[in-house]
């Protein structure tokens, strides 16, 4: 009998279309293995929302695993450390794996490749981070043409299917998924995202389904945060129960706008791994200079701008668009797209605070929480990232909230305001109706752009 293979289990939590149990099963008997590595830099740490899908995520595969009579082995502790001892245990051959692009998983890789026999595949993005180039050979640092240059060159290749497995003689020994102790306990905050998600291959192809009935409205849709007009595949996605490939393939052959729209999004995502493959401290400190630390009034030293922090952590902003923002996030681990943008450009340009404290906040409250998406993100929103200076151009919050017609959405995540009917419901404080129980602006929106625009004009002098 061959010896066995450990595929390394990371964010690409799926059979189909995955290169490394694809190969390893090729080779021999496969032992699936994932490992909890907490040894990451604190502040990269899993967040909790993060946590609690990556449990529904493993759980879910677990059964998928059980349909072909194979195990999933759960480890803590270093991964290359716990790698290479399973390595010893089970006498595998090799350790096949996705490359992956964060700075502590690269290292990790670096560490083991001197260990053990790894092999790293592809498959994270629809091409590699740092492969799409100019006709110079150079990466791109702007979306447009980084999308058409990935257009060109993605190919039509089928994504991989499941592969026929065989099992080692003997399994090594697993820790429960209970013991990763990823799950909330006291208090126990997850009931509303248990509503909104299920996790899992299967759940993510039904729910791509259902998404690929309305895809033709997609454009206008994905827009209004009252309709539920996108792909909601994020946090299936980050954890890799589905491949963009996957997803791509299934759209190629569809005509409409729609499919185009949702093709660029899905080069979004590739942008921003690129962007950080290209730059690895883009998600940490502002890309252009002189976003420094004189713009920015600091929660950790300054009491109202602290207050601010929370009231916008907590969605008592009284900004309803906003607070319904900020409410959906911390009730069911996730935020419409336009609404994360209203909300991140709310934190940066009216609250003037640094754009890598909300970057944390959604880091540890997003079940799609990506290093790369979300750094990325913030930089664009804040436009301290390689695009066009945006500082300028400031968000009116109360416009955005009626012209995306959000008014169903605030009356559902802001129960304060339920009675409340358009246009009231959008600026309540204005219109002479802010219910008691809802809180005043923490400022107004002229006076808060004449501040952002003020602390703008010191730090360019
Ligand atoms: C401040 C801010 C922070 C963000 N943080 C994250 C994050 O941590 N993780 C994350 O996955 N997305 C992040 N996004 C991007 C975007 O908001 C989400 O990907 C999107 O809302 C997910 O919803 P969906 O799956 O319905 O998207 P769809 O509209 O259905 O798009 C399909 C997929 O494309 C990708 N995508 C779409 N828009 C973007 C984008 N702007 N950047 C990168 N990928 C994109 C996602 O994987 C998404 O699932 C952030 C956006 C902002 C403004």
């Amino acid at each position: 009998m061959p010896q066995p293979q450990i595929v390394w289990l990371r964010r690409d939590l799926r059979l189909a279309d995955q290169a490394a149990f694809h190969a390893a099963a090729r080779l021999g008997p496969v032992i699936p293995v994932y490992i909890l590595d907490d040894e990451t830099p604190a502040e990269r740490r899993m967040g909790g929302a993060s946590r609690w899908y990556l449990h529904q995520a493993l759980s879910a595969l677990e059964i998928e695993l059980d349909h072909h009579e194979l195990r999933l082995i759960l480890r803590r502790g270093r991964a290359d450390e716990v790698l290479g001892a399973l390595v010893e245990e089970t006498g595998a051959a090799g350790v096949h794996a996705l490359r992956h692009y964060e700075p502590w998983w690269r290292e990790a890789e670096e560490r083991l490749a001197g260990k053990v026999d790894l092999t790293l595949h592809d498959g994270l993005y629809l091409l590699p981070p740092g492969s799409v180039v100019t006709g110079g050979g150079t990466p791109f640092k702007i979306f447009t043409p980084f999308m058409r240059a990935l257009f060109a060159e993605i190919g039509e290749e089928e994504p991989l299917p499941v592969p026929d497995f065989s099992r080692p003689a003997k399994w090594p020994k697993s820790d429960r998924l209970e013991d990763l102790a990823l799950l909330p306990t006291a208090p126990d905050w997850a009931e509303g995202m248990r509503q909104a998600w299920t996790a899992g291959s299967a759940a993510a192809q039904e729910r791509f389904d259902s998404f690929l009935e309305v895809i033709d409205d997609y454009r206008e849709d994905r827009e209004l945060p009252s309709i539920d007009g996108s792909s909601r595949l994020s946090p299936q996605l980050h954890f890799g129960e589905v491949s963009p490939r996957q997803l791509w393939a299934q759209v190629a052959h569809n005509p409409g706008r729609g499919a185009g729209f949702f093709r660029a999004e899905l080069a979004w995502r590739d942008y921003a791994a690129n962007l950080v493959a290209q730059f690895p401290r883009y998600t940490e400190e502002p890309y252009r200079p002189g976003y420094d630390h004189r713009l920015w009034r600091d929660p950790l030293t300054d009491e109202e701008a602290a207050a601010d922090l929370k009231a916008w952590q907590q969605g008592r902003t009284g900004y309803p668009i906003v607070d319904a923002g900020m409410r959906q996030l911390w009730q069911t681990g996730w935020m419409h797209n336009r609404v994360r943008m209203i909300a991140a450009s709310f934190l940066v340009k009216h609250l003037l605070i640094d754009w890598r404290h909300g970057e944390e906040w959604f880091w540890d409250t997003l079940v799609d929480a990506d290093h790369a998406s979300n750094g990325t993100n913030w930089q664009w929103v804040s436009g301290t990232g390689v695009d066009s200076n945006m500082f300028v151009r400031i968000m009116a919050p109360l416009s955005q909230s009626e012209k995306f017609d959000a008014g169903d959405y605030i009356r559902h995540y802001v129960p304060e305001l339920a009675s409340l009917a358009d246009p009231y419901v959008h600026d309540p404080e204005e219109a002479g109706c802010r219910p008691a129980a809802y809180p005043r602006k923490v400022i107004g929106h002229r006076e808060a752009r004449e501040r952002a625009l003020a602390a703008y004009r010191a730090i360019s002098r």
